[in-house]
């Protein structure tokens, strides 16, 4: 196995984030031999941890992956914890004393990775106290890791952005964006390069609409006060949708390359069109969640959890038609929606094809009498929790006279292949370790991505909704459906009702 070699400092180091995911990650990552002898991470927080004590911590969060007693002490052995406020330059020196002296014990050759596992208001006075106190060298790599979210607005992005590039250069920032590293979203571009069957028809005259779903059931829980200056627009669409509309809509690369890849995601953001605020508000729909049922279980409206003002104003539920100004996508509208306390969980994209040019089934009758309509043909690519894919035909249904029937051919990942498939996280360590940003963001997706969701803020800001608008359990309010119903199309998506009562989607 390559063995990368590297200090890893991870500011937010007692955070839920560190322990829920990077740790885990890193110990995948020392099982599978891509760490080994030459790693080591230094933890900084504000509390006041002995190096035992931290040590502690991460084998209790690496208990649910089995280690032997061995691994998880030798593992464990490569972590050091300093106490730190990251606004106070002193502590940078101290920092920077342990960092040399690890980086000699364990003969890292000056390779730094800083993973900034903080809220984002620290992140500029960090990378700034890294370089004024001198802990970037020259020898080796210094990379930045930066988690989501990446400003609050393309303003606030931008500042943001100047601060940290006035320190690493771009193909030194890794912005994290988690559903990159997800297995099928990076299976999006195997699906369309690598079946000609998708990628001769994957255009404006075969395509006649895509559809979007992150569908969360829980609620906000007790990310109240998180939520309340986020939303979904903020939190979801900004990033993480935007992100895989870009990877459906680009012109295949010319290459399998980091760069190539971000030049074509570049492009498809930009050819969204840009709408006016007006356009805005006719095209996006926001909900909120009122008290509901699902499966017996009663839940709460959002104004009723904890931290949530009781007039709050913040919506839950985003759904919306992006339109492509380019040859391959003009006149196709890409949905997405997506939501909290929604029916079920699940990722999925559907890509809805146009019909065939005449339906010489159409006088056809079907048992009840009904004439018989040919459903579209539908690629649906399931993201998670399910993972895989399935194609909606038309066959002949067996029997006596001609009717047509819907035929699903479906495609899905064992839960042992998913259970046992890296991480997101464990990949985009790995790829931090490699030096690879393809599956991050590029300034440039995160500038325009702001550029296309701050029209649509600003004109929600200037205009109320009645809220709460839908029920928590249902899949959001009636103007998500009747955006599509004015351009003559449906929602296709339908529980996943197999699954969900065998537990699947959890
Ligand atoms: P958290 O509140 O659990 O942890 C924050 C960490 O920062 C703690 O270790 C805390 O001690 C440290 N900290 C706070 N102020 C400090 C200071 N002045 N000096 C030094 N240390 C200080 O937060 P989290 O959930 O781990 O999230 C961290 C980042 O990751 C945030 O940007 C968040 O948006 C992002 N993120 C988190 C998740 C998740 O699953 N938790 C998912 C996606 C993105």
């Amino acid at each position: 196995m390559n063995e990368k070699i590297a200090l890893f400092t991870i500011f937010g180091g007692t955070g839920d984030l560190a322990k829920r995911k990077l740790y885990p990650s890193l110990f995948r990552l020392y099982r599978k031999g891509n760490l080994a002898e030459h790693f080591a991470v230094i933890g900084t927080a504000r509390r006041d941890w002995s190096d035992d004590h931290y040590r502690e911590i991460v084998r209790d969060t690496i208990k649910d992956l089995n280690p032997t007693t061995e691994e998880a002490e030798a593992f464990s052995s490569h972590f050091y914890y300093q106490s730190h406020n990251v606004n106070d330059s002193e502590h940078y020196d101290t920092l920077k004393k342990l960092s040399d002296t690890l980086n000699d014990k364990y003969k890292l050759g000056g390779n730094h990775i800083y993973y900034l596992a903080m809220a984002p208001q620290f992140f500029g006075t960090i990378v700034q106290h890294l370089k004024s106190q001198e802990i970037l060298t020259d020898n080796g790599f210094d990379r930045l890791v930066i988690e989501k979210p990446f400003g609050s607005d393309y303003d606030s992005a931008y500042q943001l952005n100047e601060e940290i590039r006035a320190v690493f250069p771009e193909k030194d920032i890794f912005r994290i964006d988690h559903y990159l590293g997800k297995e099928m979203i990076q299976n999006i571009s195997a699906i369309r390069f690598a079946n000609n069957i998708f990628e001769s028809q994957w255009n404006n005259r075969y395509i006649d609409n895509v559809q979007i779903t992150f569908a969360e059931s829980l609620g906000v829980e007790d990310r109240g006060g998180y939520y309340e200056h986020s939303g979904a627009l903020k939190d979801m669409v900004q990033n993480h949708i935007l992100q895989v509309v870009a990877l459906l809509a680009m012109e295949p690369p010319v290459a399998f390359s980091e760069a190539e890849i971000r030049a074509e995601k570049v492009k498809a953001l930009q050819a969204i069109r840009l709408y006016s605020e007006k356009e805005a508000l006719e095209n996006f729909v926001r909900g909120q969640y009122g008290h509901g049922k699902l499966e017996e279980q009663e839940f709460v409206s959002y104004r009723e959890e904890p931290n949530v003002d009781e007039h709050s104003q913040t919506e839950t539920f985003v759904a919306g038609k992006f339109l492509i100004d380019n040859f391959r996508w003009s006149g196709v509208p890409f949905y997405i929606r997506t939501g909290k306390r929604l029916t079920e969980k699940g990722t999925r994209i559907n890509i809805v094809f146009k019909q065939v040019p005449v339906n010489v089934f159409k006088d056809d009758i079907d048992k009840c009498g009904e004439k018989t309509d040919l459903p579209p043909n539908v690629l649906t690519i399931y993201i998670q929790p399910t993972e895989g894919f399935s194609m909606t035909l038309n066959g002949k249904e067996i029997g006596q006279g001609f009717t047509t029937t819907p035929v699903k051919l479906d495609y899905r990942h064992s839960a042992e292949t998913t259970g046992n498939s890296p991480e997101a996280y464990e990949k985009l360590l790995l790829d931090s370790l490699n030096g690879d940003g393809t599956n991050f963001s590029h300034w440039d997706e995160v500038a325009q991505s702001w550029r296309i969701v701050d029209i649509i803020r600003h004109a929600w800001d200037k205009t109320s909704v009645e809220f709460p608008n839908y029920a928590a359990g249902s899949m959001g309010p009636d103007a998500a459906f009747d955006l599509l119903a004015r351009d003559n199309f449906t929602w296709d998506w339908q529980p996943d009702i197999w699954y969900r009562e065998r537990g699947k989607l959890e």
